[in-house]
């Protein structure tokens, strides 16, 4: 099982903005349905993915200064939403089930979520989306896949992700012994072989970390 975290801007269009900072705004369809062709490869090997998105691409709470914070944040947690009903939408027509929850009621756009029916729904091969973050004010999507990892993996052996100084310095400050590497280091095809192997050799190849343990 497999978590996907992807920031916002990962799935943007590339912009210079008016102080010529390099940024990435709305949908890309192209690189969404390249990762949706890499997500399917990895699904249909076996593997149960959950996803969650951040909202860069269209509003973070720190945006304005004019906004209040908890509004602001709620426009920022709506515009995960709104990134996962997106991607769900480009990995449907890709052949993928997919289910999107919500940790607040938002009609008929998502389920609620809830932990018991996420594993349901990871079991019966759905990619999972987990939109809106944690529900709250003053946090990130990255607070969000932390506590769904919590709640949903229990075990997380190994992060992958662009950057790896500051999740490394993070796990070091906590004496996490989870292994962080940068995806970088892969070409796309070793990058989906070394996806299924961490899923079915994980025993191998990483020592086990209790993250829950780790929260108490
Ligand atoms: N957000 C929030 N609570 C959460 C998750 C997100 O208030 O639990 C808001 C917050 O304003 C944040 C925005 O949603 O700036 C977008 O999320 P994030 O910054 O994590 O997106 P990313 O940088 O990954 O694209």
């Amino acid at each position: 099982r497999v978590f996907l975290k992807l920031s916002g801007e990962a799935i943007g269009c590339n912009y210079t903005d008016a102080e010529g900072k390099k940024k990435n705004f709305g949908f890309n369809e192209d690189t969404v349905r390249d990762v949706a062709r890499q997500v399917k490869d990895a699904v249909d090997s076996g593997v149960e993915i959950g996803v969650i998105i951040g909202g860069g691409n269209f509003w973070r709470g720190r945006t304005s200064d004019d906004i209040e914070r908890t509004h602001a944040d709620q426009i920022g947690m709506l515009a995960t939403v709104m990134n996962c009903v997106y991607v769900s939408d480009i990995f449907r027509r890709s052949g993928m089930d997919c289910e999107i929850m919500t940790p607040f009621v938002l009609g008929n756009v998502s389920k609620l979520f809830s932990k018991d029916d996420a594993i349901k729904a990871l079991e019966q091969k759905k990619i999972c989306f987990f939109a809106g973050g944690t529900g709250h004010p003053y946090f990130s999507t990255d607070t969000a896949t932390t506590l769904r990892a919590i709640e949903i993996l229990k075990f997380v052996d190994i992060i992958a992700c662009e950057d790896i100084r500051v999740t490394q310095k993070l796990l070091n400050h906590y004496e996490i012994k989870t292994k962080c590497v940068s995806y970088h280091k892969f070409n796309e095809k070793e990058r989906v072989n070394y996806f299924l192997e961490l899923f079915f050799y994980q025993e191998i190849y990483y020592e086990i970390h209790n993250m829950e343990q780790q929260q108490n």
